[in-house]
């Protein structure tokens, strides 16, 4: 029998037992937590008024931590490690005894079930700590991107009305060292928000003032227990906000039971992981997959997670000497990330041991395949999953989900529905598609990670944002079609969707195409209106390490698309991409540009100092 059909048809019949039944799917889901009290009922209301697990009774903190200091207090459940090669290794125990610690330093503050707490630190075990710790209290956790600038963390600070700010004072990323303090104090020299103390984790010499609280001077020195807080399931326990790239970013609320039980059947289905397996997410503590990961999977699962300080890029070799290091199975990385490794070359993934990878789960964006093929290339036995998701709705949308079986690979698609989840593909009039007919991706799913808004009571902004474009769904806002076998392609946002000669092309069809290109390490593909009004395509190409960019090579990938039968108006090389925090590109950026419009919000913009070079780079055509 042919395992990857079985699996298919496994998979889809898993599918369609959670859409014909959603209470008794996830009733079953809720093994992967032990409650205070066990949910009255599995589902109440409709979305996007749904509540779920109804009065039960659970601590997010205590399923991380007391469970497994119980059961086997000196496995390790973190390693920490940075670009210089400094390490520290985190056991059960220690995690248990420094989220006490931290919780008790942040009771003494006062901090109380659904006050809301900020942190704001690189990936270090002190994160873990603190952000578990406000879990113990039944608080609410926002966590920042490092570098937003001033004023949009200002104003998240005052959407999320955060108490408490807990900061590291520093970090070094990239080689340079970012002081995380001074940037801090110039935000609370400059606008008012409702931040009462700021607690510091020192590295190095800091100035303070009386708002500071230094946090290596208030740790309590011996043992202290604090009693996790029994929190209702759907108590807010974490808010993230948006990646923005297709606009301002949205602040979302996940919930305290659904959200942890969906994201834990997310992950034995995407990932399968075994006892003893490390997992290692490369990602910044600012985007929802680092915590998605390290606060709410690894440690409920008691596994091992590797903790990366810096940046991936920093040193060709950096990968795989830390795979080998820590013997790491499982990789969740950004698509980012992933062409940062293709542009680095072959050093990146052959400078170290990686025989311990099974599988390298990819999120964010579509994953081009000339970056697949070359991971595939590169490392033979590794499975390289895809899953498709959004802020919004924290189970996969569609995925490769290697832990419930392998299914066959189709090069642009992110795979099937996921168990749990449910989507259609419908025309401008909300009219479903059939196969193969390009048109934008609903939800109609009924589960426990769909996320709510915040300041929103009656999900009145919710109501409007999400379900008001297409009545009876929820728009994603993005585009795609199945196929036959019920795979889903996205092709793009359907903000970036280029229409020539009636015919809708996505951004990532022409983007997979030129990332084939040999010397071609990524690119963004957008479609604009010209002055006499007729529809131009304009790529922007970053050269991979060791190809210099010259009107030549532009020629030339130009005419590589020509052969692929894709006309575009103009190839322009560039350094690099304007893209968010969480690396995506801002393709509304780049059109902004050309048009010479407004750029709109770009408070999540990584690189700003890009807007130069893409100023400069796009005049002269
Ligand atoms: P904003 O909503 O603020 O414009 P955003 O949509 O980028 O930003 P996220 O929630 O971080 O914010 O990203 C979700 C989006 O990322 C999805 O809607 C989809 O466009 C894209 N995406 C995520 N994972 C994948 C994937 N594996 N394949 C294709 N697209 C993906
Ligand atoms: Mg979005």
């Amino acid at each position: 029998m042919n395992t990857e059909i079985f699996s298919l048809d496994k998979i889809k019949r898993l599918s369609e037992e959670a859409r014909n039944n959603p209470e008794r799917f996830w009733a079953h889901k809720t093994k992967y937590i032990d409650w205070f009290k066990k949910p009255r009922t599995i589902l109440e209301g409709k979305p996007p008024n749904d509540r779920w697990f109804v009065d039960g009774l659970l601590n997010i903190s205590y399923n991380a931590v007391d469970r497994h200091y119980k059961t086997n207090p000196e496995n390790v459940a973190f390693y920490w490690i940075n670009e210089k090669g400094e390490t520290r290794t985190i056991s059960y125990r220690d995690l248990y005894c420094e989220v006490n610690r931290a919780a008790y330093v942040l009771k003494e503050l006062g901090i109380k079930r659904g006050d809301s707490v900020s942190l704001l630190m690189p990936s270090i075990p002190e994160a873990l700590y603190f952000s578990l710790a406000v879990h113990r209290l039944g608080a609410v956790l926002v966590i920042h991107y490092l570098g937003l600038s001033e004023d949009t963390l200002a104003y998240r600070l005052k959407d999320s009305k955060s108490r408490i700010m807990i900061l590291a004072s520093s970090s070094l990323r990239n080689g340079k060292e970012i002081n995380i303090k001074k940037m801090f104090d110039n935000v609370l020299e400059k606008f008012n928000v409702p931040i009462e103390k700021v607690l510091v984790i020192k590295r190095g010499e800091v100035e303070t003032t009386n708002r500071d609280l230094i946090y290596n001077d208030v740790r309590p020195k011996g043992r202290v227990y604090i009693e996790p807080e029994a929190v209702e399931s759907n108590e807010p326990a974490t808010i993230y906000y948006t990646s923005g790239t297709t606009g301002r970013p949205k602040g979302l609320y996940h919930s305290n039971g659904g959200y942890i039980i969906a994201l834990n059947w997310a992950f034995d289905s995407l990932l399968g992981p075994k006892k003893g397996d490390v997992w290692w997410t490369i990602s910044e503590l600012g985007w929802p997959v680092w915590p998605m990961a390290n606060l709410y999977t690894i440690p409920i699962m008691g596994l091992t997670g590797v903790l990366f300080e810096g940046y991936i890029g920093y040193q060709p070799d950096l990968f795989s000497r830390i795979v080998e290091r820590f013997g790491v199975n499982l990789v969740w990385s950004s698509t980012t990330t992933l062409y940062t490794l293709k542009s680095l070359g072959e050093e990146s993934i052959n400078s170290g041991d990686v025989s311990s990878l099974r599988i390298i789960l990819n999120t964010g964006e579509p994953l081009n395949t000339g970056a697949r093929k070359w991971l595939r290339e590169q490392l033979k036995d590794v499975y390289i999953a895809d899953a498709y998701w959004m802020t919004e709705h924290l189970l996969p949308i569609a995925a490769t989900p290697a832990g419930l079986g392998e299914i066959p690979y189709k090069e642009g698609s992110a795979g099937i529905v996921f168990p749990g989840s449910s989507f259609n593909i419908v025309d401008d009039d909300g009219n479903p598609l059939p196969p193969r007919k390009k048109g934008y991706i609903v939800l109609n799913s009924v589960n426990p990670a769909m996320a709510k808004m915040v300041n929103d009571t009656n999900n009145e902004k919710m109501t409007k944002t999400y379900w008001s474009r297409f009545p009876g769904y929820f728009y994603t806002g993005d585009y795609g079609y199945v196929d036959e076998d019920g795979y889903l392609y996205v092709v793009g946002r359907a903000d970036d969707i280029i229409t020539k000669e009636g015919e809708r092309v996505g951004t990532m069809e022409i983007e997979s195409i030129v990332a084939n290109h040999p010397s071609v390490a990524e690119a963004s593909a957008i479609g604009y209106t010209d002055n006499d009004g007729t529809t131009k395509i304009l790529v922007l190409a970053v050269p991979r390490a060791g190809f210099e960019r010259s009107e030549r090579l532009e020629q030339d990938i130009k005419t590589f698309l020509r052969n692929s039968g894709i006309f575009v108006d103009n190839v322009i090389l560039v350094s690099r991409l304007p893209k968010t925090k969480s690396g995506k590109i801002m393709r509304r950026l780049i059109r902004s540009i050309i048009k010479n419009e407004e750029i709109g919000d770009i408070s999540t913009l990584d690189n700003p100092d890009i807007l130069y070079e893409l100023r400069n780079s796009l005049s002269k055509k």
